[in-house]
C-alpha cells in the first residue's frame, strides 16, 4: 500500500482511543471537568453501564457561550497557556483532549450556563456534528450527557464488558473522587437507582461512611504528618480490620487519585509485623507533595504517577503510617539531607 495521510475523522478516533477506553473513562473525564470548574454538587447518572448514557451535571463556572465550541476542539483548553504552566498547574484537566475525544467516539450535548450570562446554552453534536447552539434556561453550570457511545466503532463496542462491570468501574471512579473531595456533595445513579451519594460536608471520615460503610468509617484511625515539603493526611484501618486485597487502599496526591507500587508498598511496610501475611490495610491517604517532585504528565489518563525522589516518598509514607499504628506522636521533622 502506499503511504497515505489519514483523514481527520480517523485520526481523531485513533487518539482518542488513548483517552477514552471504557465507560469509566468518559466519567473520569465529565467529573474532573466539574471539579475544575468549582462546582460544589455533582450528579453522575448513567445507563445501560454508561454506553447508552452518560450524564454529568454539576453546578460549576459553566462554559461561555462564545468558547461553547471551542470546547469540543482537541487540544482547546482554558487551563494552560505554555508548557510552563505544566509545572504549577492546578487543576486536574490541562490536555484540552477529552471532550473532543468523546465528540469523536459518541453522540454529545452540552447545556451550560455562567453566572454572567444572559441565558444558558445547548449544544449538541451527533457523530462529531455540530448543531446550531441554542438558548435555554438553567442556573448556573453544566450538564453533559454521552449517549452511544462507541456506537460507529464495533471493534470497541465488543471490547466493553458486561453492563455490571462497566457500571463497576464507573462506581470505582466516582468513589475515588468522592473520597478525595470531601467538600463535593456527589451522587451516582445507575439505572434510575441511587448507587452512592457524600453529603459535601467536608469530612473525610463521613465520605468514607459514604463509600466503605459505616462500621468500617468509624474504625478507622486519623493519620496526618508533616515534614515540611511533604504532608499527608488520611485514615487508615486498625489491624484488625483488614481485608484480604488491594482494594481497600486509595491514594490521592495532590488531590489526583493514582496507581502506585510505591505508596502501596510504603502503607504495606508501615503495617509490617501488624499483619498477617495475605492481608491488607484499608487506607485513605492524601499526599501533598511540591509539584516539582512528581511528574503526572507520563500517561493520558493521567494516573499514574511518576515521583522525583522515590526513596524519600516512601520513607515519608511509611513512617507516617507506621507512628500512627505504633501510637507515637506525629511524624516528627525529618531534616533533608543534602
Ligand atoms: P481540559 O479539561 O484538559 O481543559 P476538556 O476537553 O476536558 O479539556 O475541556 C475543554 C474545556 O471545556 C475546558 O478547558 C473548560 O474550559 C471547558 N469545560 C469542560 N467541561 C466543563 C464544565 N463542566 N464546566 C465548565 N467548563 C467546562
Ligand atoms: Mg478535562
Amino acid at each position: 500500500m502506499p503511504i497515505r495521510l489519514l483523514d481527520p475523522k480517523t485520526v481523531a478516533r485513533i487518539a482518542a482511543g488513548e483517552v477514552v477506553e471504557r465507560p469509566a473513562s468518559v466519567v473520569k473525564e465529565l467529573v474532573e471537568n466539574a471539579i475544575d470548574a468549582g462546582s460544589r454538587r455533582i450528579d453522575v447518572e448513567i445507563r445501560g453501564g454508561g454506553a447508552s448514557l452518560i450524564r454529568v451535571t454539576d453546578d460549576g463556572c459553566g462554559i461561555p457561550l462564545e468558547d461553547l465550541p471551542l470546547a469540543f476542539t482537541r487540544h482547546a483548553t482554558s487551563k494552560l497557556s505554555s508548557f510552563d504552566d505544566l509545572n504549577t498547574i492546578g487543576t486536574l484537566g490541562f490536555r484540552g483532549e477529552a471532550l473532543g475525544s468523546i465528540a469523536s467516539v459518541a453522540d454529545i450535548e452540552v447545556t451550560t450556563a455562567t453566572a454572567g450570562g444572559i441565558s444558558g446554552s445547548v449544544l449538541a453534536l451527533r457523530s462529531g456534528r455540530e448543531d446550531t447552539i441554542r438558548p435555554v434556561a438553567r442556573s448556573c453550570g453544566t450538564t453533559i450527557s454521552v449517549s452511544q457511545l462507541f456506537r460507529e466503532i464495533p471493534a470497541r463496542l465488543k471490547f466493553l464488558k458486561s453492563d455490571g462491570t462497566e457500571t463497576g468501574h464507573i462506581v470505582t471512579t466516582v468513589s475515588n473522587y468522592a473520597l478525595a473531595y470531601p467538600e463535593i456533595r456527589f451522587r451516582l445513579t445507575v439505572d434510575g437507582r441511587e448507587s452512592l451519594a457524600t453529603s459535601g460536608n467536608s469530612k473525610l471520615r463521613d465520605a468514607v461512611a459514604a463509600i466503605l460503610g459505616r462500621e468500617t468509617s468509624a474504625r478507622m484511625i486519623d493519620l496526618s504528618g508533616n515534614d515540611g515539603a511533604f504532608s499527608i493526611n488520611g485514615l487508615v484501618s486498625a489491624p484488625e480490620n483488614s481485608r484480604a486485597n488491594r482494594t481497600g487502599m486509595y491514594f490521592f496526591v495532590n488531590r489526583r487519585w493514582v496507581r502506585s507500587q510505591i505508596l502501596s508498598r510504603a502503607v504495606e511496610e508501615g503495617y509490617r509485623g501488624l499483619l498477617t501475611v495475605g492481608r491488607y490495610p484499608i487506607a485513605i491517604i492524601n499526599l501533598s507533595l511540591p509539584p516539582y517532585d512528581i511528574d503526572i504528565n507520563i500517561h493520558p489518563a493521567k494516573t499514574e504517577i511518576k515521583f522525583r525522589e522515590d526513596g524519600k516518598v516512601f520513607e515519608f509514607v511509611r513512617r507516617a503510617v507506621r507512628s500512627v499504628l505504633l501510637g507515637e506522636a506525629p511524624v516528627p521533622v525529618v531534616p533533608i539531607s543534602p
